[in-house]
C-alpha cells in the first residue's frame, strides 16, 4: 500500500468575496486540498457555494476544527480577530488582506511565534519576481534612476495605493539603502516643485475590472526601463493563496513572505 497523500484543509475567510470566490475555483482544481469552513460576515452565514460535487454552509465563526490553514482575504478589521482565533485554536494562516496598519503588523508578527503565518499584498508568482527584478535594477541604477510606481485596479478597491505598490517602493528603498517610506511621494498635485533625487513616486489608478497591473518606472537621461506586471484575474492570487496554504500547512512558527513560498530567496 502506498502512502496516503496529505491533504490540506482550507478554512476560507471572506469566502463571499471576490477573492474567498476566486480561492474556491483554485482549491477546488488542486487535489492536495480540501475546504473544510467557510467565513464571512453574519449576513451571509447559511450562504451555501459550491466547492466541486458539493456545497459548503458559510459561517460567521471560525471552526475550531478539524485543523486547518485560514486562508484570510476579508479587510483590515476583520484580519486581526482572525489571527488570534486561529492562534488559539492551532490553525496555520494565510494573509492576503491589505490595508493594515502598522500596529496590526506588529501583532501579526507576534503571532507568528505560535503559528505559521503567510502574508503576502500579492500572491501571484508574477508579482513576486517582478519584486526580485525591482530589487535588482534599483541596486545597479541606485539614485541614477527616477523611479515612478503606477498601479491600477479595479473601482471596488479601497486602499490606495495597493500593498503590492507598497512593497515594490519598500524593494527600491531596501536596494537603495533607505529606511522604509524615505522619500516616497504619493500622486503629485499643485506647486510640489522639481522633482527631487531619490525620490519614489507612487500612483494609482482605479476603474472598471482592472484586477492589478503594476509598472515600475526607472527614467534616466536619454532612456527609461519599464517593468510590468499585469494580473490577467484573480486566478493568478488564489492559486498564490492555495500554494501558500500548503507550505504553511507544514512549516514551523514564523512569518513567511511570499518570496519563501515560491523559494525566489536565496
Ligand atoms: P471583497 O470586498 O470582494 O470581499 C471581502 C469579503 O470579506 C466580503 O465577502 C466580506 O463580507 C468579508 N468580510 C468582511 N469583514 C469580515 C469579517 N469580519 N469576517 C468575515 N468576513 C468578512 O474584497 P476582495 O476583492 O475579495 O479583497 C479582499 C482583500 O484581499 C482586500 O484587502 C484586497 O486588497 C486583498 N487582495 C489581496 C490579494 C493578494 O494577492 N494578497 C489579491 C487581491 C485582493
Amino acid at each position: 500500500m502506498g502512502l496516503k497523500p496529505t491533504v490540506t484543509s482550507l478554512i476560507v475567510c471572506g469566502a463571499c468575496g471576490r477573492m474567498g470566490r476566486a480561492i474556491l475555483e483554485a482549491a477546488a482544481a488542486d487535489p492536495a486540498v480540501e475546504v473544510t469552513g467557510l467565513v464571512d460576515l453574519p449576513a451571509h452565514a447559511g450562504t451555501s457555494l459550491a466547492f466541486r460535487d458539493r456545497t459548503i454552509r458559510v459561517q460567521a465563526d471560525l471552526p475550531r476544527s478539524p485543523k486547518g490553514v485560514v486562508v484570510d482575504f476579508t479587510a483590515p478589521v476583520a484580519t486581526l480577530g482572525l489571527v488570534h482565533e486561529a492562534a488559539v485554536h492551532g490553525h496555520a494562516m494565510v494573509i492576503g488582506t491589505t490595508g493594515l496598519a502598522e500596529a496590526q503588523l506588529a501583532e501579526i508578527e507576534h503571532a507568528a511565534r505560535r503559528i505559521a503565518i503567510v502574508r503576502a499584498a500579492n500572491m501571484s508568482v508574477g508579482m513576486n519576481v517582478l519584486l526580485a527584478l525591482v530589487r535588482r535594477a534599483a541596486r545597479v541604477l541606485g539614485d541614477e534612476a527616477d523611479v515612478e510606481i503606477i498601479e491600477a485596479h479595479h473601482h471596488g478597491k479601497r486602499d490606495a495605493p495597493s500593498g503590492s505598490a507598497l512593497q515594490l517602493a519598500e524593494a527600491v528603498n531596501e536596494a537603495r539603502g533607505r529606511k522604509s517610506g524615505e522619500g516616497w511621494v504619493h500622486g503629485r498635485q499643485g506647486m510640489p516643485g522639481e522633482r527631487r533625487r531619490g525620490e519614489v513616486g507612487i500612483h494609482a489608478v482605479r476603474g472598471g475590472d482592472i484586477a492589478g497591473d503594476h509598472t515600475v518606472l526607472f527614467a534616466l537621461g536619454g532612456e527609461r526601463i519599464e517593468l510590468v506586471h499585469r494580473a490577467h484575474s484573480r486566478e493568478a492570487f488564489a492559486r498564490g493563496a492555495v500554494r501558500a496554504a500548503r507550505f504553511a500547512a507544514t512549516a514551523g512558527p514564523g512569518l513567511y513572505p511570499m518570496t519563501r513560498v515560491l523559494g525566489l530567496e536565496a
